[in-house]
């Protein structure tokens, strides 16, 4: 990796910031003054410090974040804003990408990195990773539908969906429960509550295997995730 990218990557300013530093003598190789910005090294066996402070090198970023409604799960979109331009540059140079997907009007828990393979275990239908949301539901949701939910729901395509947990919060002309999936059909959560003759007026994920959304995230925003809550998810 050149050594401009790796100290722009790691939040040492833009790449002309980053030249600049270099020009004026300030950063070191495994302890020798550099003014190549090009320089290459293995930023996982070389030291490069700034001011002789040392520069600790990350590869993945691992970010929790509430979407809210109105941006749509991906890295760039025609039309519409996306969760990643909700994050600073500094995060966007790690060039990082939501896992799996949350519908546009959908809420909620999102994780957000740059490490392809725990994404990969995440969605993969394999693992059976569990998701809750919050739902609102226009309808009366009943036991019957918990029932229905319990065997696995026929969706309007004719899949039928492995069972799932219905959690009746209140019911009444609008319907508040939550529901467990292990699966990440599309539009799966609305599609399985239309199949019981009631709509999701609201959605929102509350939780993704052990991680659960932090409480104190407003919607838009994000934090980095623990170690022991990266752990967690591994
Ligand atoms: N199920 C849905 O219908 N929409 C989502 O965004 C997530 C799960």
């Amino acid at each position: 990796m050149r050594l401009d990218k790796l100290l722009a990557n790691m939040g040492h300013g833009s790449r002309k910031d980053v030249k600049a530093l270099v020009k004026k003598k300030k950063v070191a190789v495994n302890g020798v003054i550099t003014k190549d910005t090009g320089f290459q090294l293995d930023p996982e066996k070389d030291m490069v410090t700034v001011n002789g402070e040392m520069v600790q090198y990350r590869k993945y970023i691992y970010l929790m974040m509430n979407k809210p409604p109105g941006y749509v799960s991906a890295t760039v979109d025609d039309r519409d804003k996306t969760v990643i331009d909700l994050l600073p540059n500094d995060y966007q140079i790690f060039s990082p990408f939501p896992v799996g997907r949350l519908d546009k009007d959908t809420e909620g828990l999102l994780l957000v990195t740059n490490d392809g393979e725990l994404a990969h275990q995440l969605t993969s239908p394999k693992k059976n990773i569990e998701k809750t949301y919050y739902a609102k539901i226009n309808g009366h949701i009943t036991d019957v539908d918990r029932e229905k939910f319990a065997d696995g729901i026929v969706l309007d395509d004719g899949y039928k969906t492995k069972p799932a947990v219905l959690t009746i919060l209140q019911a009444g002309v609008i319907s508040e429960a939550e529901i467990t999936v292990t699966e990440g059909k599309y539009h799966q959560v609305k599609r399985m509550v239309e199949a019981t003759g009631k709509r999701v007026r609201f959605l929102k994920r509350l939780r993704m295997g052990n991680l659960r959304l932090d409480p104190d995230l407003k919607p838009g925003a994000f934090r980095e995730l623990t170690s022991v809550e990266v752990d967690m998810l591994q």
